[in-house]
């Protein structure tokens, strides 16, 4: 059981098999020095101290070798995607031929939904979760009008109960019981934006499944967090960003899943481009498309390879610590969080995130009640860094990577004194 002392916080952090991976970060200081209390790893994760090296290689390497470092380059540009491809497939729990890391993550929805969003007069659907990211809203929106439906018609709604805030499988049952034969597309936050929850994507895609419509998953809150097992799970695709948890810095490079089961399917439709094509042949310039195997095939452009530096050292330390020690520190400093949170007992404040860890990433949304974003502006004015979500949430993650007990620690002392 835990306790409410600092010297059980900092005893919790002197036991943390992965205590020392914070001092790998770049955290925030104020003017005294202090670390900012840093909770928003789930809009922008913090900056590992190797990133500068890993990018700086690459900014020598085109110096030095101009075009030619697509060949010489220390870490060759030609396959530099290949480099990221095992510990990113590790992180989803996928084969390497189902992950790819290009773009940005509401690209590769658009272009997922180009291969998995095929409608028919009669089977259009697309069934989203209430609370979605705003991004995923307005993509499926626009594939709905660009195939030519009513969005009114086309867009249905997984919503919480009345008088609830988190989803219900047995109503997506019902969804796709009552219009299933209509529906054709799932697309599904697997760790919800706002509440935090993390679904059952298994579930999700046995039930979608048995309707035939195809099953897509944002990862975008839960990779780097949870262990979504992407290959087992059985869904067709998924996507998410790598600038969150994934620490690779502001509008990086997103992940791109795949199931196995399509890889080589060639008669899929897809948007198409140079990188899309089979490696062997590319340079020849004159061939007929002829669509690279698995995830990569939808790649389009020769990548970022700053970008993917970036990417490569953040993944480089996942693949040390691996996932499922993160995901056990996780779960701790999350409950921990949580129950110092409860021990204010405070009736102001309500946790809208689920309490069984198995059904949360590491985020714990805290609904304040007659909160205004003022509230929010005193917290960061106290380098309390947390992320505020109208009319009345503050979301914070602690992130298993960097945040420390005594972080968790700090961050309530200081929420319980300007509550008061
Ligand atoms: C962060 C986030 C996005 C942002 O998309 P970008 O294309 O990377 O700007 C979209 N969807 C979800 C669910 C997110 O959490």
């Amino acid at each position: 059981m835990h306790n409410t002392t600092l010297e059980y916080a900092q005893q919790k952090d002197q036991q943390d098999p992965l205590a020392s991976y914070r001092s790998k970060f770049h955290i925030p200081k104020d003017a005294n020095g202090n670390d900012w209390l840093y909770f928003t790893g789930n809009s922008l994760g913090l900056q590992p101290k190797s990133t500068k090296d890993y990018i700086n290689q690459e900014l020598e390497d085109w110096a030095n070798f101009g075009v030619e470092g697509h060949f010489e380059a220390k870490n060759p540009w030609m396959p530099y995607h290949e480099f990221l491809t095992e510990s990113m497939a590790k992180i989803v729990g996928a084969k390497p031929i189902e992950v790819v890391t290009m773009n940005t993550l509401t690209t590769n929805l658009h272009l997922l939904m180009v291969s998995f969003y095929q409608p028919t007069k009669t089977k259009y659907k697309i069934v989203i979760e209430s609370d979605a990211f705003p991004s995923d809203r307005y993509a499926v929106q626009t594939q709905l009008e660009f195939h030519g439906f009513d969005v009114s018609q086309g867009l249905i709604e997984w919503k919480p109960r009345a008088g609830e805030t988190l989803l219900n499988m047995e109503d997506l049952e019902s969804i796709l019981e009552e219009q299933g034969d209509e529906i054709a597309l799932l697309l599904i936050g697997g760790v919800n934006y706002y509440t935090g929850q993390y679904l059952d994507i298994k579930r999700i895609a046995q039930l979608g499944h048995a309707k035939h419509c195809m099953v897509g998953i944002d990862l975008a809150h839960g990779a780097g967090n949870i262990k979504p097992e992407l290959h087992n799970s059985g869904v067709d695709f998924a996507a998410w960003c790598t600038y969150k948890y994934l620490n690779s810095g502001p509008g990086s490079l997103a992940g791109l899943f795949v199931h196995e089961k399509h890889a080589h399917n060639k008669d899929l439709k897809r948007f198409a481009g140079w990188w899309s094509h089979n490696k062997s042949t590319r340079f020849n310039m004159r061939q007929p498309l002829d669509v690279t195997p698995g995830a990569e095939g939808w790649q389009l452009s020769n990548p970022p390879i700053l970008s993917m530096a970036a990417i490569k050292a953040s993944l480089d330390m996942f693949n040390e610590v691996g996932m499922d020690a993160l995901c056990k520190k996780s779960k701790e400093l999350t409950g921990y969080f949580e129950f110092l949170l409860n021990q204010l007992h405070n009736d102001k404040i309500k946790i809208i995130t689920p309490s069984n860890p198995d059904e949360r990433g590491c985020q714990l949304s805290i609904q304040v009640k007659d909160a205004d974003k003022r509230l929010h502006e005193r917290l960061t004015d106290a380098h309390i860094i947390t992320d505020w979500r109208e009319p009345d949430v503050i979301r914070c993650a602690p992130v298993p990577m960097y945040n420390s007990f005594e972080d968790v620690y700090r961050m309530v002392e200081k929420f319980k004194a300007i509550l008061s």
